[in-house]
């Protein structure tokens, strides 16, 4: 969105010629911080690429991180329905809040991968607590990287295997199984998914 767009910004729906601001991670689609800008601000942001706002408190046009040097760089911008809110997707240059944090909610701006996230919590839970008795996966863990890799192995062949015939019930459980354990394995060596989309990412 480029400053032809500016004139649909509905920037006299409020008396005081703001518009809110919501900013995003455009890498990790966190919401960073909330923010007001005047026609002014926006401007600012389109010719500079540097998010800028109309500070309430200061009453004057504020670049976020013209003290601090953690300035919002934009990637773009998106006018919401009825054209009085704005999505503004950015790069942080660093932490966003003053007071220290990624987030102005106190949050990690970390990927997030929804379920398979949780997913990946409960098996770090589960390796922390090798000794539970309960858990297959605590005693998977005793058992050793060996057999870990070695069960990553089967459940791969099972998969393909069930790739080959027509039983796609079969084939998806066979999937679900070799996702979980390669789970395990990458944790069992240290890592999460998110260090091998690092890699793919590494090769684009
Ligand atoms: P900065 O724009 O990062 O150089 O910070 C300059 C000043 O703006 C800080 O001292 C705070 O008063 C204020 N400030 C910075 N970041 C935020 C934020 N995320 N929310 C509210 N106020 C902020
Ligand atoms: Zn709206
Ligand atoms: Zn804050
Ligand atoms: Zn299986």
């Amino acid at each position: 969105m480029g400053k032809r767009n500016m004139e649909k910004i509905d920037f006299d729906k409020n008396s005081d010629g703001l518009v809110p601001a919501i900013i995003q991670d455009y890498n990790t689609k966190n919401v960073l911080m909330l923010g007001y800008m005047n026609q002014e601000a926006y401007q600012n942001t389109i010719e500079t690429k540097k998010v800028t706002f109309y500070s309430r408190s200061k009453e004057r046009l504020w670049t976020k991180g013209e003290e601090s040097g953690n300035f919002l760089n934009l990637v773009d911008i998106k006018l919401d329905c009825d054209n009085d809110t704005l999505l503004v997707y950015v790069h942080p240059v660093g932490p966003v809040c003053h007071k220290g944090t990624d987030s102005c909610w106190g949050e990690a701006n970390e990927l997030k991968l929804g379920f398979l996230s949780d997913l990946e919590d409960i098996i770090s839970n589960r390796l922390n607590d090798k000794e539970n008795q309960q858990s297959y996966v605590a005693s998977l863990f005793r058992s050793g990287i060996n057999k870990v890799a070695q069960k990553v192995g089967e459940e791969a062949v099972e998969t393909v295997i069930e790739a080959l015939d027509s039983n796609d019930d079969l084939f998806l459980n066979e999937s679900a199984d070799l996702l979980f354990h390669y789970l395990i394995l990458l944790q069992a060596k240290g890592y999460t998914l998110k260090d091998i989309i690092e890699v793919l990412k590494g090769r684009h």
